[in-house]
Protein backbone atom coordinates (compact mmCIF):
# COMPACT_ATOMS: atom_id res chain seq x y z
CA UNK A 1 0.00 0.00 0.00
CA UNK A 2 1.25 3.36 -0.75
CA UNK A 3 -0.02 6.87 0.12
CA UNK A 4 0.67 9.65 -2.07
CA UNK A 5 0.19 12.70 -0.69
CA UNK A 6 -1.68 15.79 -3.24
CA UNK A 7 -1.97 19.34 -2.36
CA UNK A 8 -4.72 21.05 -2.63
CA UNK A 9 -6.06 24.62 -2.79
CA UNK A 10 -4.21 26.87 -0.34
CA UNK A 11 -2.77 24.43 2.20
CA UNK A 12 -5.35 21.19 1.92
CA UNK A 13 -3.92 17.74 0.93
CA UNK A 14 -5.82 15.03 -0.14
CA UNK A 15 -4.56 11.38 0.09
CA UNK A 16 -4.33 8.69 -2.52
CA UNK A 17 -4.02 5.48 -0.78
CA UNK A 18 -2.47 2.97 -3.81
CA UNK A 19 -3.01 -0.77 -4.00
CA UNK A 20 0.10 -1.18 -5.77
CA UNK A 21 -0.62 -4.78 -6.67
CA UNK A 22 -4.08 -4.33 -8.71
CA UNK A 23 -3.33 -0.55 -8.84
CA UNK A 24 -6.49 0.52 -7.67
CA UNK A 25 -6.99 3.32 -5.56
CA UNK A 26 -8.93 5.63 -2.53
CA UNK A 27 -9.11 9.32 -2.48
CA UNK A 28 -9.48 10.27 0.69
CA UNK A 29 -11.08 14.26 1.02
CA UNK A 30 -10.62 15.53 -2.87
CA UNK A 31 -10.63 19.21 -2.24
CA UNK A 32 -10.76 19.48 -5.89
CA UNK A 33 -10.63 17.30 -8.96
CA UNK A 34 -7.79 18.70 -10.71
CA UNK A 35 -4.83 17.86 -8.70
CA UNK A 36 -6.65 14.53 -8.41
CA UNK A 37 -7.40 14.05 -12.20
CA UNK A 38 -3.47 14.40 -13.03
CA UNK A 39 -2.12 12.11 -10.48
CA UNK A 40 -4.62 9.03 -11.60
CA UNK A 41 -3.85 10.04 -15.10
CA UNK A 42 -0.30 10.09 -15.56
CA UNK A 43 0.28 7.33 -13.15
CA UNK A 44 -2.37 5.13 -14.60
CA UNK A 45 -4.36 4.13 -11.38
CA UNK A 46 -8.27 2.84 -11.17
CA UNK A 47 -9.57 5.68 -8.75
CA UNK A 48 -12.26 3.34 -7.41
CA UNK A 49 -13.82 4.89 -3.88
CA UNK A 50 -13.70 8.06 -2.46
CA UNK A 51 -13.46 8.79 1.30
CA UNK A 52 -15.19 12.07 3.14
CA UNK A 53 -14.29 13.08 6.81
CA UNK A 54 -16.61 15.87 6.89
CA UNK A 55 -18.86 17.77 4.30
CA UNK A 56 -17.06 20.85 4.11
CA UNK A 57 -16.46 21.86 0.86
CA UNK A 58 -12.70 21.57 1.06
CA UNK A 59 -12.85 18.19 1.70
CA UNK A 60 -15.86 17.30 -0.91
CA UNK A 61 -15.15 19.65 -3.47
CA UNK A 62 -13.96 17.17 -6.08
CA UNK A 63 -16.85 14.72 -5.92
CA UNK A 64 -19.33 15.84 -8.05
CA UNK A 65 -16.10 15.48 -10.90
CA UNK A 66 -14.13 12.65 -9.72
CA UNK A 67 -17.62 10.33 -9.79
CA UNK A 68 -18.53 11.68 -13.36
CA UNK A 69 -15.02 11.12 -14.71
CA UNK A 70 -14.59 7.53 -12.81
CA UNK A 71 -17.71 6.59 -11.72
CA UNK A 72 -16.59 5.46 -8.64
CA UNK A 73 -18.25 5.26 -5.23
CA UNK A 74 -18.30 7.85 -2.11
CA UNK A 75 -18.09 6.74 1.09
CA UNK A 76 -19.08 8.92 4.46
CA UNK A 77 -20.94 8.86 7.73
CA UNK A 78 -24.72 7.61 7.52
CA UNK A 79 -25.85 10.46 9.74
CA UNK A 80 -24.01 12.80 7.74
CA UNK A 81 -25.36 11.22 4.41
CA UNK A 82 -27.54 14.18 3.43
CA UNK A 83 -24.09 16.78 3.87
CA UNK A 84 -21.81 14.24 2.01
CA UNK A 85 -22.58 15.02 -2.05
CA UNK A 86 -23.66 11.75 -4.49
CA UNK A 87 -23.08 9.52 -1.27
CA UNK A 88 -22.86 5.87 -2.16
CA UNK A 89 -21.64 3.78 0.37
CA UNK A 90 -23.16 5.15 3.27
CA UNK A 91 -21.18 3.63 6.75
CA UNK A 92 -21.97 3.47 10.83
CA UNK A 93 -19.72 4.47 13.34
CA UNK A 94 -17.20 1.68 14.26
CA UNK A 95 -18.64 -0.12 11.69
CA UNK A 96 -15.80 -2.29 9.50
CA UNK A 97 -15.70 -1.89 5.55
CA UNK A 98 -13.71 -4.08 3.00
CA UNK A 99 -13.13 -4.29 -0.77
CA UNK A 100 -10.20 -6.53 -1.82
CA UNK A 101 -7.15 -4.86 0.23
CA UNK A 102 -8.69 -1.82 1.38
CA UNK A 103 -10.08 -2.37 4.73
CA UNK A 104 -10.78 0.19 7.16
CA UNK A 105 -13.12 0.94 10.27
CA UNK A 106 -14.92 4.10 10.71
CA UNK A 107 -15.31 6.35 13.95
CA UNK A 108 -17.36 9.07 14.90
CA UNK A 109 -15.27 11.91 16.19
CA UNK A 110 -18.01 14.92 16.67
CA UNK A 111 -16.71 18.66 17.73
CA UNK A 112 -15.44 19.95 14.14
CA UNK A 113 -18.53 19.26 12.26
CA UNK A 114 -21.67 16.93 13.71
CA UNK A 115 -20.76 14.45 11.43
CA UNK A 116 -17.45 14.03 11.06
CA UNK A 117 -15.47 10.99 11.18
CA UNK A 118 -12.25 9.44 10.28
CA UNK A 119 -10.84 6.10 9.15
CA UNK A 120 -8.48 3.83 10.27
CA UNK A 121 -6.83 1.09 7.74
CA UNK A 122 -5.95 -1.16 10.73
CA UNK A 123 -3.90 -3.66 8.82
CA UNK A 124 -1.32 -0.66 7.71
CA UNK A 125 -2.22 1.34 10.83
CA UNK A 126 -2.74 4.64 9.07
CA UNK A 127 -5.67 6.54 10.29
CA UNK A 128 -7.25 10.10 8.36
CA UNK A 129 -7.97 12.42 10.82
CA UNK A 130 -9.54 14.88 8.88
CA UNK A 131 -10.20 18.27 10.39
CA UNK A 132 -10.02 16.47 14.13
CA UNK A 133 -6.81 16.01 14.77
CA UNK A 134 -4.01 18.68 13.21
CA UNK A 135 -0.49 17.60 13.69
CA UNK A 136 0.06 19.93 16.86
CA UNK A 137 -3.40 20.96 16.60
CA UNK A 138 -7.16 20.22 16.67
CA UNK A 139 -9.94 21.93 14.59
CA UNK A 140 -12.03 24.78 15.04
CA UNK A 141 -15.12 23.38 17.03
CA UNK A 142 -18.03 24.74 14.58
CA UNK A 143 -20.86 22.50 15.57
CA UNK A 144 -20.39 20.23 18.58
CA UNK A 145 -18.99 21.29 22.08
CA UNK A 146 -15.79 21.49 23.61
CA UNK A 147 -17.52 17.95 25.84
CA UNK A 148 -17.88 16.09 22.57
CA UNK A 149 -14.17 17.87 20.89
CA UNK A 150 -12.27 16.45 23.73
CA UNK A 151 -14.23 12.79 23.58
CA UNK A 152 -13.14 12.84 20.00
CA UNK A 153 -9.81 13.25 20.71
CA UNK A 154 -9.97 10.81 23.58
CA UNK A 155 -10.88 8.43 21.39
CA UNK A 156 -7.77 9.30 18.96
CA UNK A 157 -5.62 8.85 21.58
CA UNK A 158 -6.43 5.49 22.44
CA UNK A 159 -4.91 4.29 18.83
CA UNK A 160 -2.05 2.65 18.54
CA UNK A 161 1.30 4.72 19.47
CA UNK A 162 2.97 3.82 15.76
CA UNK A 163 -0.10 4.60 14.03
CA UNK A 164 0.53 7.16 11.21
CA UNK A 165 -1.52 10.46 10.83
CA UNK A 166 -2.76 11.90 8.04
CA UNK A 167 -4.71 15.38 8.36
CA UNK A 168 -6.78 17.43 6.40
CA UNK A 169 -4.46 20.57 6.18
CA UNK A 170 -0.69 21.70 6.44
CA UNK A 171 -1.17 23.76 9.51
CA UNK A 172 2.00 22.17 11.39
CA UNK A 173 4.46 25.37 11.66
CA UNK A 174 1.66 27.72 12.99
CA UNK A 175 0.49 25.21 15.27
CA UNK A 176 3.84 24.32 16.53
CA UNK A 177 4.07 28.32 17.58
CA UNK A 178 0.80 28.21 19.48
CA UNK A 179 2.09 24.64 21.45
CA UNK A 180 5.75 26.49 22.23
CA UNK A 181 4.34 29.38 23.09
CA UNK A 182 2.69 27.14 26.14
CA UNK A 183 4.98 24.82 26.31
CA UNK A 184 8.66 25.85 26.65
CA UNK A 185 10.45 23.53 28.21
CA UNK A 186 8.69 20.49 26.33
CA UNK A 187 11.62 19.13 24.68
CA UNK A 188 10.35 16.61 22.07
CA UNK A 189 8.15 19.09 20.81
CA UNK A 190 11.25 21.64 20.51
CA UNK A 191 13.26 18.67 18.46
CA UNK A 192 9.83 18.12 16.58
CA UNK A 193 9.62 22.04 15.69
CA UNK A 194 13.10 20.95 14.20
CA UNK A 195 12.36 18.48 11.81
CA UNK A 196 8.98 20.38 10.72
CA UNK A 197 11.29 23.40 9.53
CA UNK A 198 13.46 21.38 7.61
CA UNK A 199 10.74 19.53 5.99
CA UNK A 200 9.11 22.29 5.09
CA UNK A 201 12.37 24.05 3.74
CA UNK A 202 12.43 21.58 1.81
CA UNK A 203 9.23 22.05 0.35
CA UNK A 204 7.96 18.76 1.51
CA UNK A 205 4.94 17.96 3.75
CA UNK A 206 4.99 17.87 7.56
CA UNK A 207 2.84 14.92 7.19
CA UNK A 208 2.49 12.17 8.52
CA UNK A 209 2.93 12.54 11.87
CA UNK A 210 2.32 9.62 14.34
CA UNK A 211 0.08 9.01 17.47
CA UNK A 212 3.51 9.23 19.51
CA UNK A 213 4.72 12.40 18.45
CA UNK A 214 1.00 13.71 19.25
CA UNK A 215 1.08 12.86 22.35
CA UNK A 216 4.24 13.95 23.28
CA UNK A 217 4.22 17.13 21.36
CA UNK A 218 0.05 18.25 20.96
CA UNK A 219 -0.65 20.39 23.47
CA UNK A 220 -4.54 19.76 23.04
CA UNK A 221 -3.92 15.88 23.42
CA UNK A 222 -1.65 16.43 26.40
CA UNK A 223 -4.54 18.59 28.79
CA UNK A 224 -5.95 16.20 31.39
CA UNK A 225 -9.23 17.59 30.97
CA UNK A 226 -11.99 19.28 29.24
CA UNK A 227 -11.60 22.75 30.93
CA UNK A 228 -7.94 22.92 30.42
CA UNK A 229 -8.56 22.03 26.72
CA UNK A 230 -11.45 24.43 26.36
CA UNK A 231 -9.22 27.56 27.51
CA UNK A 232 -6.46 26.20 25.18
CA UNK A 233 -8.75 25.90 22.16
CA UNK A 234 -10.34 29.29 22.73
CA UNK A 235 -6.90 31.27 23.12
CA UNK A 236 -5.92 29.33 19.59
CA UNK A 237 -8.84 30.81 17.99
CA UNK A 238 -7.57 34.17 19.11
CA UNK A 239 -3.84 33.38 18.24
ZN1 LIG B 1 -13.45 21.34 8.02
FE1 LIG C 1 -10.78 21.72 6.19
Amino acid sequence: MKIEIIKCLEDNYSYILIDEESNSACVIDPSESKPIIEYTEKNKINLKFILNTHHHFDHIGGNKDLKKKYNLKIIGFKKDKNRIPEIDIALNDKEIWKNDKFELKIYHIPGHTSGHVCYHFFNQNILFTGDTLFSLGCGRIFEGTYEEMFSSLQLIKSFPEETKIYCGHEYTLKNSEFCIKYDKNNSALIEKIRSIRKKLEKGYPTIPSTIKEELDCNIFLRSKDVESFSKLRDLKDNF
